[in-house]
This record gives structure tokens, C-alpha cells and sequence, in this order.
């Protein structure tokens, strides 16, 4: 495992301060509070030297999108930063449902009911109830997770009646290359149709846009950390 550079540790400080500062503005320009929404920092294939940069920095809430990497980075963590919150926010398999559970104090990636059903269960049996975003396939993009728009209504439904799941908000990740206004807009009403708080929205090209539309919790990645190392090389 190759140590961060210095100055690495001081560019990720840098990002940090200038993204706290435009989530700020943005806030501002949309008459709300700075407090109401939480960078989530995305630090998937990043070594752990870059959440310790981060932490170091008073970041402490994190997302990460894949079980196995989540749980060889963040669990180590945990005992020197007692605040340290791990959102889970990539696509989900039933089979890892039960160490997501433990893991996580947050999952974003809810969209179908098998995994509803496996969450229950893995709830119930690691007595731990991490806060439940369902994820909408906003632009019903055949190849991306999500709930279909038009399964959206009846699987929040479901959630709560059938598998007892309380669910704190919605996250989407609307397709590249269009206009995300209209899926943050979209995400947004159905949020506030259905009483949820919750809106993960917003990524590092986008998320003022998103915050314009009512995002509580921006996921940023490259825009804090750079670009992406391939992923053998995360540790
Ligand atoms: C990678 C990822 C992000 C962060 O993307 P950036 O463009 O690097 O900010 C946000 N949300 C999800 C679900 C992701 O997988």
C-alpha cells in the first residue's frame, strides 16, 4: 500500500473546503440553510489514505458502492472516528445484504423486492436498522439499477406493508449526457408526494443543480478526491 503523497492530502483539503463553500452558495441562491444538505463523499477505488485525508479534514459521512471494499476500508476506521457515517450507494445483491447491514448506516440502493425482502431479514437478524434510500431508475434506463418510474409509488408502498421497511428518502443518478433538472424535479415530487426527507441527489457535475431542486445529500466523488484510480489498485 503506497502512502499518499503530502500534498495529495492537502489538494483532498483543499477540494474539500471549495466544494463546502459552492454547496454553501448553492444553498444560499436556493433560500436554504448550508446544514441542510450532507456531502456524502464518494470514495470508491480510492485508497484508504484518501479517506483518512478526508476525515482528517472534518469530512466524516462516506459512500462507497461496492460491499467487499466498503467492508476492507471502513470497519478499521470506525474506532478513532466514532462519528463516521458509510452510506452504501452502489447496485445491491440479496447474497450481500446481510454484512451491508452491518456496514452501513445508510443504504441508497433499494430497488427491488427480493432485496427488500433480504434487508428485512438481515435487519432483523443483526438487530440494526441503517437508514433505507429507494433508488429510482428516473430516466428507465434498461441497463441501470433502480426502480422503474412507473413501479416507483407501488414498491415505496410495498416496502412499508409488505416487508415493514421504514424508507427515509429517494436517490437517483439520472442519465449521462441529458439534463439532469428534469429527473432531480421529477425525484423531488415524488419525495414530497410521499412525506420522505431523504433526497440523494447530485453528483460532481451536477450537484448545485441538484441542490436547486431540493437535494439533502450530494454524493461527490472525483470533484473531492480526483479522478478514480482503477480499481486493483484500491486497498
Ligand atoms: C461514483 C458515484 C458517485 C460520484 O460520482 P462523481 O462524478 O465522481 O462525483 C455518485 N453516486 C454514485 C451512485 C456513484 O456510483
Amino acid at each position: 500500500m503506497d502512502p499518499l503523497p503530502a500534498d495529495l492530502a492537502a489538494t483532498i483539503a483543499a477540494n474539500l473546503a471549495r466544494l463546502r463553500a459552492r454547496i454553501a452558495e448553492a444553498c444560499a441562491r436556493a433560500n436554504r440553510p448550508a446544514e441542510s444538505v450532507t456531502l456524502v463523499a464518494v470514495s470508491k477505488t480510492q485508497p484508504v489514505e484518501a479517506v483518512r485525508a478526508a476525515l482528517a479534514a472534518g469530512q466524516t459521512v462516506f459512500g462507497e458502492n461496492r460491499v467487499q471494499e466498503a467492508a476492507a476500508k471502513f470497519p478499521p476506521l470506525r474506532a478513532a472516528h466514532p462519528g463516521l457515517r458509510l452510506h452504501l450507494i452502489g447496485a445491491l445483491q440479496t447474497n450481500k445484504a446481510r454484512e451491508a447491514v452491518r456496514l452501513a448506516d445508510a443504504i441508497e440502493s433499494l430497488d427491488r423486492p427480493r432485496l427488500a425482502a433480504a434487508l428485512a431479514e438481515a435487519m432483523r437478524k443483526e438487530g440494526r436498522r441503517p437508514t433505507l434510500l429507494v433508488e429510482v431508475n428516473t430516466g428507465d434506463e434498461p441497463q441501470k439499477a433502480g426502480v422503474p418510474r412507473a413501479e416507483a409509488e407501488a414498491f415505496l408502498r410495498a416496502c412499508r406493508e409488505d416487508y415493514g421497511l421504514a424508507i427515509a428518502g429517494l436517490m437517483c443518478i439520472p442519465p449521462a449526457g441529458e439534463d439532469p433538472r428534469p429527473h432531480f424535479e421529477y425525484l423531488a415530487g415524488l419525495a414530497a408526494k410521499h412525506g420522505l426527507p431523504i433526497l440523494s441527489m447530485g453528483m460532481s457535475a451536477d450537484f448545485e443543480i441538484a441542490i436547486a431542486c431540493g437535494a439533502t445529500h450530494v454524493r461527490i466523488g472525483t470533484a473531492l478526491f480526483g479522478p478514480r484510480p482503477p480499481l486493483r489498485a484500491a486497498r
